[in-house]
This record gives C-alpha cells, structure tokens and sequence, in this order.
C-alpha cells in the first residue's frame, strides 16, 4: 500500500532553514501523531538544500532505532518536488526553549539525565561513524515521555577516510570547537564532543556558554578560558589556517582556574566540571571520545539522574 495514504496531514508547525513542518497522524490510528518534515529536493543534485535534504534521510535512517535520536516513521517524496521525512510528534520543544523558560526550576540531578541521554545519541551516531556536526540545545528535543532525541541531521556526514578534507563550516557558533574556527579539515567525532559539552554547560548555567559575535572572536573567548593553546600541548596548531589572524601576535594566556568554573556552573559538581573540561580539551586529539566520554566517573558518582517520568519540561 501506498506510504503516502498511511499519513493524514493536518495544521502547519514550524519552518526551519530548508524545511517546513507539518503536524499529522497514522490514518490508522489518529492518536498516533506525527510530524511531516517537507524538504524541497530540486533536479539539480549538487545543490546544497538537497544535499542536507538527502543526508538527513540517509543519517536518521541509519540511526533512528536509538531510543536518543529522533523517530523516522517513513520517507516518501510528493509531485510538489518535497522530500517528506515522518517523524515522531515531539510536542515538549527543545533544550534551548527549556532553559530560557524561567518558570520551570531544575536541579543537578536533571541536568545529569538530560545531558547522559545526549551523551548516548551522541556515542551512538560515532559507534555508527556518523557526525552529527550541529549538535547545539535547539537541536535536542523532548518527547512525550520527557526522553530527549537528537534530531536534525541536515549536516551529517560520514567518517571521512584520512587524508580527505571536508568542510570547517559546520557546527552553529557557540557550539563550534577551535580546530573548526582556525580551519582544520580533518577532524573526527571530537567537533560532536566539544558541542556536547557546550550544551551541557548551557544547561548548568542557563545561558549560552561561550557567546561571541564572529568565529575570531569566538576564538579569543575559548582562550579566555582554556589558554592559547601551543605546540606543546596541540602540535601542529600554529600551521593551522586561521592560526596567524587568531592568536599570531597574542601573547600567552593561562586558562581560568577551576573556582572559575565552579563559580559559573554551580551545578555540576567538581565530578561534572571535571568531565566537560576533558570534553572541551582544546587539542581535539587529546579530547575525550564519545565512548569516554560515558565511561567518566560523573556518571555513576551521587546524585543519582533524575528518573524520566519526574523530568520538568514545558508545553
Ligand atoms: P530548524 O531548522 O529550526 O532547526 P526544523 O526545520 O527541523 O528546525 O523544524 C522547524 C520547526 O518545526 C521547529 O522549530 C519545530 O517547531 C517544528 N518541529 C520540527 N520537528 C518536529 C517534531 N518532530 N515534532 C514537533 N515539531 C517539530
């Protein structure tokens, strides 16, 4: 039977860069909602709306069993030129509208669930050589039952094999690691590692952690924190792209010390500062991976996470 005809598509939800989202149901069972993600695809393949178009379908297909990653019900394509994903209905909205929304209150042992069920989509998406490359708090979202899912892959990309370039233009700002913002084009799962940590510091302070207005700024705003990094601690960096305008004539800097982070982010306890500085490592080899990242002793350390059905959220 025709995959189109097991969909009812009803009101209007949301549009975001390159798709417009539509709220729907099975035919089969209206209680069953859904939300009908519609991508314009054009003839022309190597046009960029495509491109991310196809790459998210390809990714979620790949992904979408973990219980952290959104649900993909269906693909089907309409005479309109639309790429249709069917996705899970994710009605709570997303980290970032959480976080800004000051009449929900949450605690350490919230911020330690939300950000172990984001580790784990992450983990995942590398065990399955998947980049995610815009991990950012917009980007995960709630379900009905308060567990988070990463969604938006329009960025995805494989594991490329060594040697070959990709893009250093990925990743929303804030959330984009110092290899990206002084031109690398070869990295790995680390960039996902560093936005990770940015989002879980977010949480913590309940506002964006490290804030700029232009990628060199950005640069100079991580330094304020972490130090500039040398070549004793990140060979190579100095033979980097951006290396020269970022960080040439700067003398060195020392990075802030750990009652710095303890007055910013009181909510993560020296077990949680401690693992978001090994994720935001600046040398992105010597950064936690994914699978290290699960292994830290944060985890397991008290307070317990918070269980899934007593998480605060909105809408
Ligand atoms: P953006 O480009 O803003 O990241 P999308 O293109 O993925 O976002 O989606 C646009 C809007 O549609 C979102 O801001 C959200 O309000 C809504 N939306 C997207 N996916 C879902 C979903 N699975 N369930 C409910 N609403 C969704």
């Amino acid at each position: 039977k025709d995959v189109r005809e097991q969909f009812v598509e009803g009101k209007f939800l949301g549009s975001g860069t390159y798709a417009t989202v539509y709220a729907g149901h099975f035919r089969a069972d209206p209680t069953k909602l859904v939300a009908i993600k519609k991508m314009r695809i054009l003839t022309d393949y190597k046009d960029g709306i495509t491109m991310d178009s196809y790459r998210e379908m390809k990714f979620l297909q790949e992904l979408t069993l973990h219980p952290n990653i959104v649900r993909l019900h269906a693909v089907f394509t309409s005479k309109d030129q639309n790429l249709n994903l069917v996705l899970e209905h994710l009605p709570k909205g997303d980290l970032e509208k959480l976080w800004r929304d000051s009449s929900i209150s949450y605690t350490r042992e919230d911020i330690k669930a939300w950000s172990a069920m984001i580790c784990q989509a992450v983990w995942f998406c590398h065990e399955n050589y998947v980049l995610h490359r815009d991990i950012k708090s917009n980007n995960v979202l709630i379900a009905a039952d308060n567990t988070l899912r990463l969604a938006d892959f329009g960025l995805a990309r494989s594991f490329s094999e060594p040697g070959r370039p990709m893009t250093c233009n990925v990743i929303t700002r804030f959330y984009r690691p110092p290899e990206l913002l002084l031109g690398a084009t070869h990295y790995g799962g680390c960039v996902d590692v560093w936005s990770t940590a940015c989002v879980m510091a977010e949480l913590a302070a309940r506002a964006f952690f490290l804030v700029s207005e232009t990628d060199i700024q950005h640069l100079s705003v991580i330094a304020e924190l972490f130090g500039i990094p040398t070549e004793a601690d990140w060979p190579g960096v100095s033979k980097l792209r951006h290396w020269e305008v970022a960080f040439g004539s700067a003398p060195p800097k020392r990075p802030q010390p750990l009652s710095h982070w303890r007055q910013r982010l009181p909510l993560m306890g020296d077990d949680g500062i401690d693992l978001l500085r090994a994720m935001m490592t600046m040398n992105p080899s010597k950064r936690l991976t994914a699978r290290d990242v699960l292994k830290h002793p944060y985890w397991t350390n008290l307070p317990r996470p918070t269980k899934k059905e007593n998480l605060p959220h909105g809408g």
